[in-house]
């Protein structure tokens, strides 16, 4: 057996294809005679077509896999829009009059040598991006045709050096029963796509191996632990063929929890709804048992385009969302542009800080005419369905009456112009700030309902930035101030008599159940992958006792007690429910 790193779970038994290393053979050509010009022109050409390659793959893979993972590819933009790297490459050119695929392949090895020095994994994977985009620009300058996968074989198990997301856009996953990597960690964005592709990945076997994979051999790979068997005896084949149909059967009973509702042993009722950032997603949610839309992220719907989408356009995405999702209700939030998600045509200032910046709420209620005519389109939709109106980003009683004001004016607009809406749609905020938490008995009097945004709430009141990788592990959901925050929102909404969700990643943590029923939250709202494995849990739960750990939980003085205990309690259900 030969360990390596469990980067995406499952198991798979198959042949290995083994794809050739997607390295180029460049000749260290200077030019004949000097000419700067046409070497650049050379760059620039090469450039131009691998970006718009690569927006052809974003947008394959938003389609097929979800935006977030499409966000991949946009680092892969801009390393070929940054600075540093470009002026290394054109520096090479005009003083060492070197070819431009000679430039570019001794800036990929300068930049990727100086990363894989450093002792950070989020840094070594990066030296991937730089090296998947390299090579597609060396692929351009040389005129090289692109490395296929088999199509028509069987299923079999890819094995490669190193695995880059513009691989992974083509795969198909009915032909691919898992995948082995030489180079690469937890942290990768083929790890990232492999897990949302749900194909099982062994990662980081460098050095690792007496012999070399070859194509044909038996493979048995086990991306829980990590474990990769080459051509192994028949007790392993049997004891993982075992484990392999577990867990088909396992994936084939939660499917069957879809049509179930999400009710605890004992009674209590909760209720889950999808995150979604597009019609693709709520289908999957759907599918899936979601009961409506808690959370429709549509800032991706302002993405990858040149102008602001209009009403009309806009309207036409919501009336679907609203149809699609029949009698369940739809929260749409309204843009949150600023921080880590930025519009291509719509320029804002460079920030010291962007997440404490211009974003959310603060940018619409300064675009009047953006805001409402995203508000028209939602109120427009309201007339197909039960939709909801979310504003992100809320800090103060001002914003809200300054956005219900616009929201006023939308309306009499659609009056004015004959057009049918929801006169009562129900208006409510995201509890994302710490701010927002500690007034909201205050804000409680002037909205529908609260939705509790913990992704940035965590962030905020513990000071790390969400996106910072070199802070992860102090990015702790568990701590005891956010739990306080919460128990702090949850109360107000009641003592309000108005309704309150939860729908950060917190909320599709399965373990995090006894907290939500302690503190008295039965609405979630998650990403369409985890609504079947909270409502198992929810399912295989007795409200009472959890109550009990999540009163624990909250007393607790320190986060790692608290997601220790949680895990603890986690283990003792499954314990029960497998020894029954
Ligand atoms: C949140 O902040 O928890 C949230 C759900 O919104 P986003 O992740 O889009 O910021
Ligand atoms: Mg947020």
């Amino acid at each position: 057996m030969i360990q390596g790193i469990g980067a995406a779970a499952g198991v798979a038994i198959g042949k290995a294809f083994v794809l050739p290393a997607w390295e180029w053979d460049v000749p260290d050509r200077r030019m004949e005679k000097v000419d700067l010009a046409k070497e650049f022109e050379r760059l620039y050409e090469g450039i131009r077509t691998s970006k718009t390659e690569i927006e052809v793959m974003k947008n394959e893979i938003k389609e097929t896999v979800g935006a977030e993972e499409s966000g991949i590819f946009d680092a892969h933009l801009a390393i070929l829009e940054d600075p540093v790297f470009m002026s290394e490459i054109q520096g090479i050119i005009e003083r060492q009059y070197k070819a431009a695929e000679v430039a570019v392949k001794e800036a990929i090895d300068h930049f990727v040598t100086m990363f894989d020095l450093l002792d950070d994994e989020y840094m070594k994977e990066r030296a991937l991006d730089i090296k998947d985009v390299g090579n597609r620009l060396l692929k351009h300058l040389l005129g090289t045709p692109d490395i296929t996968l088999p199509a028509d074989t069987q299923p079999y198990i890819l094995v490669a050096k190193e695995l880059s997301p513009s691989q992974l856009v083509h795969l198909n996953p009915d032909n691919v029963l898992g995948m082995v990597t030489m180079a690469g960690g937890k942290t990768s964005h083929s790890a990232i796509m492999a897990r949302a592709l749900g194909i099982p990945l062994v990662s980081g076997l460098e050095n690792k191996l007496t012999e070399p994979l070859q194509t044909g051999d038996l493979l048995v790979i086990d991306g829980d632990e990590g474990y990769v068997y080459l051509n192994p005896e028949p007790e392993i084949i049997a004891r993982y063929t075992e484990l392999a149909e577990k867990q088909r059967r396992r994936k084939e009973q939660l499917q069957l929890l879809a049509a179930v509702e999400a009710v605890t042993k004992d009674g209590v009722r909760m209720r889950l709804a999808g995150n979604i950032s597009s019609v693709k997603d709520l289908e999957l949610a759907l599918k899936h048992g979601a009961e409506g839309v808690g959370l429709f992220r549509t800032e991706f719907l302002y993405m990858d385009r040149s102008t602001f989408p209009g009403e009309d356009e806009q309207f036409e995405v919501y009336r679907q969302v609203a149809e699609k999702a029949g009698p369940h209700s739809v929260t749409i939030r309204t843009l949150d542009i600023g921080g880590d998600k930025q519009l291509e045509y719509f320029e804002l200032q460079e920030e010291e800080n962007p997440v404490l910046g211009y974003r959310g709420i603060r940018i619409s209620l300064d675009s009047r005419e953006l805001f409402q005519t995203q508000l028209a389109a939602i109120l427009r939709a309201s007339a197909y369905g039960k939709m909801k109106i979310l504003y992100p980003m809320i800090s103060s009683l001002e914003e809200i009456r300054a956005a219900n004001a616009i929201l006023e004016e939308a309306k009499q607009d659609l009056t004015r112009r004959g057009i049918a809406y929801d006169p009562d749609i129900q208006v409510g905020i995201m509890i994302e700030i710490p701010a927002a938490a500690a007034i909201a008995d205050l804000l409680a009097q002037e909205v529908d309902f609260f939705s509790i945004g913990t992704n940035d709430l965590v962030q905020y009141v513990l000071a790390v930035d969400r996106m910072n990788e070199q802070i992860a592990h102090m990015y702790h959901p568990f701590h005891p101030a956010v739990l306080r925050l919460l128990r702090q929102t949850v109360q107000a909404a009641k003592d309000a008599g108005i309704t309150v969700s939860v729908c950060g990643e917190m909320a599709g943590d399965e373990k995090a159940v006894p907290l939500w029923l302690y503190l008295g939250v039965t609405d979630l709202s998650m990403s369409p992958q985890a609504l079947l494995r909270v409502k198992h849990r929810i399912l295989n739960s007795d409200s009472r006792e959890s109550k009990e750990v999540g009163a624990a939980c909250y007393r607790l003085p320190t986060s790692n007690q608290v997601e220790a205990e949680l895990v603890r309690y986690a283990h003792e259900l499954e314990q029960e429910r497998l020894s029954k």
